[in-house]
This record gives C-alpha cells, structure tokens and sequence, in this order.
C-alpha cells in the first residue's frame, strides 16, 4: 500500500525531534557538570596537555586541598607524583585517601592498589607485596596477580612466581615460556650450590612447561659438561637441533670444547659446519673460520669464507672475508684493507649486538630476561637479528 511506502516521511522528522532533544539533554547535562567544576580544573588540564607537569600538579593539589571531596582527583594526583617519580608525595596521597571513611569498596581497593605500585616503583616490594596479596579476591585481583608476578621476579622468589603466573593463565597468554624459564632459575640457583639432582629435576619441569624451551637444553648440557660428562653434554646440545637449531650457536664454543676434551677435534669441525650448512642463519661464522684457521691453515679458511661469502653475502661474510684476506695480502696492501675492515666494522657495530625483540634494547651479552623491558625470550640468539622469525620462516 503506498500508505506504508511513505511512513518514513512521518517517521524521520521525529527521529530527527527526538535526536535534538536528547542532544540538547545531554548539551544541558555537560554545562551543568561544566559550571560546577572550578575554572582552575582547566587551567591543570591545559598545563597537563601542553607538557607542562609541574604546572599542573600546583594547580590540582590547590584544587584538592579546596575539594577534599574529589576522590577521583586525588588519584589522579597520585598517579602523577608516580609518574613524576615523587614517591613520597604519591604514598602520602594514596595513604590519605585509604584513611577515609567515606571509600567506596571498590575506590578503597583502587587505592590499595595505586599505593601497592608506589610502593613498588620504591623498591619496596615487601609492603607492596602483603598489599596486592590482600587485593586477592577483589574485582583488582588479575591485576594485583600481575603486579604481583612482577614483585616475585624482582625478589627472584621463582617458586611463587611460577605459582601465580599458573593462576594467571588464560586463553590470550599460558605463560608457559615465563614458567619455564622461572624453573631454569631455579635449576641455576640449585646448580650454583652444587645441587645438582635438583637442578636437573628442575630443568625436567621446564620442559615439561615449555618442551620447546632452549635454555633448559643449553642448562642440561653445562650441567653434564661441569661434571665432565662431554659425551652426555654433546648429547643435549644436539637434542636442541629438533628444539630450535639457532641457539646451538650460544653453545657452539662449548660443544667443539667438548669435542676437544674427547680428543675428536675432527668431528667437532664437521658437525659445526654441517649445522652452517644446514641452518644458514647459526650465529657461528667467526668460530668456524677460527677452527679452520687452527686446524687446517690459512688457505682452507680463506677458501671458506670466500665460498661462503658467494652462497650467503652478508655483512658478516664480507667482514671475514677482508680479515682473512688482511692475512694473505701483499704487505703494502694490508694498510688500506685494516682501514677498510675498521670502517666497516664501525659502520656494522649493530650487527655484533643481541637485540630485545619486544623493546629493541641491544646489548653484546646474550640475555634470557631482558634487563630494559623485562620480558623473557625475547633475544634472538643471532647477533644483529632484530626480528625473531618463528622456526618453520627461518630456512
Ligand atoms: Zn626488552
């Protein structure tokens, strides 16, 4: 019926009535919450947009002293005497606030909780601790367990750091990477006091944590070649190829000792460079060209890195080949090629570092932990290698 056709003719001025008016409802709502806060609130917003922090705390703790009524607000200053590294001013805020009767529950945790990370960024992780402990079974209870996890890795308490990282196991994150490493802590604390059954049965949780976990294979093996065990360390060093073959090169020095120790120089040389062949990006090139130097002389070692420089020409490459060509080179040559070497190891520096693939921290020593973000894994075990490709892109 053309009736029903053209109802929308009817229908869309009063939708378009009512969206007025519920927009003037909500224009008269916001002037009145506007007219009620003091002309000063603005004045420490506009100082906090521009930057200007210090400006904008005088402003508010003026404001806060007149209106002690403004919970929100005194969070908001605490939060930023935080940030601001004012701790003292911080912990007295949220202290302050805590002895007030007329706290919500839920404010009343939400204090606890401001106060426990002052606590926290102070160094003081005991007081921080018994307080996120308290937030337990509150609605801040994943976060205190967040916070908590980070208070149990500063204090190096691995035991109930691996305890709470369980109960914080969901579908977004299993921790089972951070579980595993917290066992390898364990297991290198037991190892360092000579505990070795334990540190191994350690090692066997971390495993079983994280069967992919490198680190426990690379613990398992040292612990075998302290006890002079070389055959059983060779053992789990290679067991790493069906882990992850690229953090065999943190052992690789390790292993040709081994090989050594068993007077099988030969066949440590071969396997080193099967692995080269075989996994192209193993971080081992400079002890490779070191070994055949060693063992079979300046030309199979400058052969090598020529070869290996046409098959894989990278900056690593090209620099061993200049410093083996630095060897055989005519005397009047060797000048400009030390020039040449130096510039270029200059020019490449990031490329003897590890890198933080979560924060991009770099630094010469390998790390499990990283020391600037703090998180675990997340060195690639190839030197210049800022993205960690996951196993099955790395050939
Ligand atoms: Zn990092």
């Amino acid at each position: 019926m053309p009736d029903t056709q053209f109802w929308w003719l009817i229908a869309f001025p009063i939708f378009f009535g009512l969206g007025w008016l519920a927009a003037r409802v909500d224009i008269k709502h916001v002037l009145s919450e506007t007219r009620s806060l003091p002309a000063s609130y603005f004045k420490g917003l506009n100082f906090l947009l521009n930057g200007e922090t210090n400006r904008a705390v005088e402003v508010y703790v003026d404001i806060a002293r007149h209106h002690a009524e403004t919970v929100e607000l005194q969070f908001t200053l605490g939060h930023l005497f935080r940030r601001r590294g004012e701790l003292e001013r911080a912990i007295r805020m949220h202290q302050k606030l805590l002895a007030r009767r007329d706290l919500a529950d839920t404010q009343r945790q939400q204090a606890q909780f401001e106060l426990a990370q002052d606590f926290m960024k102070a160094g003081l992780f005991d007081r921080a601790e018994a307080i996120l402990t308290e937030l337990a079974n509150t609605d801040y209870a994943r976060q205190a367990r967040t916070e908590l996890l980070a208070v149990y890795q500063q204090e190096k308490d691995w035991h109930k750091a691996i305890e709470t990282a369980r109960q914080l196991r969901d579908d977004s994150h299993n921790y089972q990477h951070e579980i595993a490493q917290f066992y390898c802590e364990l297991a290198v604390q037991a190892h360092t006091r000579s505990h070795t059954d334990e540190a191994r049965a350690y090692l066997q949780q971390a495993l079983e944590a994280n069967r992919q976990c490198a680190r426990a294979r690379l613990l398992l093996a040292d612990i075998a070649d302290a006890a002079g065990d070389k055959q059983g360390a060779i053992e789990q060093w290679l067991l790493l190829e069906n882990q992850d073959p690229l953090y065999l090169a943190l052992a690789a020095r390790a292993l040709l000792n081994a090989y050594d120790a068993l007077e099988q120089h030969e066949q440590g040389l071969t396997l080193l460079l099967r692995l080269l062949q075989q996994y192209p990006e193993l971080d081992v090139l400079d002890l490779a060209y070191e070994r055949i130097l060693a063992q079979q002389g300046l030309d199979a070692a400058y052969a090598f890195v020529r070869e290996r420089m046409k098959t894989h020409p990278t900056m690593p490459s090209l620099r061993k080949v200049l410093e083996a060509h630095m060897l055989v080179a005519p005397d009047d040559q060797k000048v400009e090629l030390e020039i040449i070497v130096k510039l270029l190891n200059d020019t490449t520096r990031e490329q003897s570092m590890y890198f933080c693939n979560h924060c991009g921290f770099k630094a010469k020593q390998y790390f499990w932990h990283c020391p600037a973000c703090t998180e675990w894994e997340v060195f690639a075990p190839v030197r210049g290698r800022k993205n960690r490709l996951h196993q099955t892109e790395s050939y």
